[in-house]
């Protein structure tokens, strides 16, 4: 299973920080080794800390106008092509990230407002046939993986 590094406590976000997911299963998984560990920014050539970063009109814009989206979508292209490598099927990413979002991202105009939506990553592997899963997701997950 892929997994957003930044839930793993790895300190690859935006802000420089991490942003652990503390849920029994995760640590059951890691244990099993069944854990990809993936940052599509990081992945992208992006730096950490960087500045923040949402989508509007299809394109990603951090907060001083900058057009990362090149970076962005090559994250999401090494994100797939590692998924087809290893023949995974699951992801659990990030919620409301650019990259990483399920179910939402925030609305492009950098004021902290989400919406409906998806990352650039996620959308790619769902496209492709990955079931994707946020960490607000866990016993869906769950359930998906004991079918
Ligand atoms: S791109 Fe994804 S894995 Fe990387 S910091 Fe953002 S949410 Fe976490």
């Amino acid at each position: 299973m892929l997994v957003s590094s930044c839930l793993l406590g790895q300190p690859v976000r935006y802000d420089g920080k991490g942003q652990t997911l503390q849920h029994p299963q995760l640590r059951v998984w890691q244990s099993n080794k069944k854990i990809i560990s993936f940052c599509p920014e990081v992945a992208g050539g992006l730096s950490t800390p960087r500045a923040p970063a949402e989508i509007i009109q299809g394109k990603v814009i951090t907060n001083s106008g900058e057009d990362v989206t090149e970076q962005f979508q090559t994250g999401a292209n090494i994100a797939l092509e590692l998924c087809k490598k290893n023949k995974v099927r699951f992801a659990l990413l990030k919620e409301s990230s650019p990259s990483c979002g399920r179910n939402t991202i925030y609305d492009g105009k950098h004021r902290g407002v989400k919406i409906i939506g998806l990352g650039l990553t996620a959308a790619l592997l769902i496209k492709n046939g990955v079931q994707v899963f946020s960490e607000e997701q866990i016993p869906a997950l769950i359930k998906a993986l004991a079918l």
